[in-house]
């Protein structure tokens, strides 16, 4: 089993905003074509135009229709999900790993798979409740977002483009890209200003990541003033609306998943 370090000196990380994201999918697009080319390659991609596609995706966008369970109207709401590896401080897919492969970095809290020393066995995918990992067919490796760790320190790239593909290439700027441990940085103000929720707290994996809850809908879904305004103030304890449905989603496919393992 494989040591986490007992403090990082950053906690780099994303601020995804659940309000602004439009669920165009420029994000998972921009995640495949740079890890195909780079860092990870490849990402593989077999039978993509056949009855049976297999591939490997570090960046996914689910979609959800909901209606709102704190509502007072019968109104449905649509939010786009993106989920990626949250690069947990308590992470237990290191933990698991009986090979050293899985480690998370002392110098910046980034969460890695060492892929000489990976064997495949999949274990850490099973300890992940968010799903955020997923192993190559091809290759015989475990794949996870790498927060774009060979773009964010690369000198041979121009200073803006310093930062995970998927932030660069979101038009709706939905994606925040910085260090959660520094107070000042844009990511810790959003958080601060708009509030967040730590997903599945239960599973105490600390997540760094952190989601930016959606807004509700106004007049035009029939919400009436106070609503609006009560729903307005930042989450910051128990998941509530579309987020606590969401930990539900999650933990359910959690469930299902860990049936299919066993
Ligand atoms: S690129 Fe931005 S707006 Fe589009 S799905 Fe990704 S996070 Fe959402
Ligand atoms: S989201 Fe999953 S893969 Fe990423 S650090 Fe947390 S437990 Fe590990
Ligand atoms: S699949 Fe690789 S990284 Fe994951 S637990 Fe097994 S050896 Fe470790």
């Amino acid at each position: 089993m494989t040591s986490l370090p007992a403090s990082t000196q950053r906690a780099l990380g994303l601020a995804i905003d659940l309000d602004t994201c439009v669920g165009c999918h420029a994000c998972i697009i921009a995640c495949k074509e740079w890890n195909t080319a780079n860092y990870g390659a490849p990402l593989s991609d077999r039978d993509a135009y056949g009855s049976d596609p297999v591939g490997t995706f570090l960046n996914r966008v689910h979609t959800y229709e909901y209606q709102p369970a704190d509502s007072d109207s019968l109104d449905f709401q649509v939010t786009h999900f993106p989920k990626s590896c949250l690069h947990c401080e308590d992470a237990p897919c290191v933990t698991v790993c009986p090979t050293g492969a899985s480690y998370k970095r002392s110098e910046d809290g980034i969460v890695l798979v060492n892929e000489e020393a990976c064997i495949g066995c999949g274990l850490c995918a099973w300890a992940c409740p968010y799903g955020a990992r997923e192993l190559d067919a091809t290759a015989g490796v475990m794949k996870k977002c790498t927060l774009c760790v060979d773009r964010i320190y690369n000198e041979n790239l121009p200073e803006v483009d310093r930062e995970p593909a998927c932030v660069r290439t979101c038009p709706a700027g939905a994606r925040h890209f910085g260090d959660f441990a520094d107070p000042g940085s844009q990511v810790s103000q959003l958080v601060r200003e708009r509030g967040s929720i730590t997903l599945m707290p239960e599973m105490e994996t600390k997540p760094v990541n952190a989601y930016l809850p959606p807004r509700p809908k106004q007049q035009a879904c029939g919400h009436t003033a106070s609503a609006v305004q009560a729903k307005s103030a930042p989450e910051t304890a128990s998941p509530t609306g579309f987020l606590a449905w969401l930990d539900g989603a999650l933990s359910r496919l959690e469930g299902s998943s860990s049936d299919k393992t066993a």
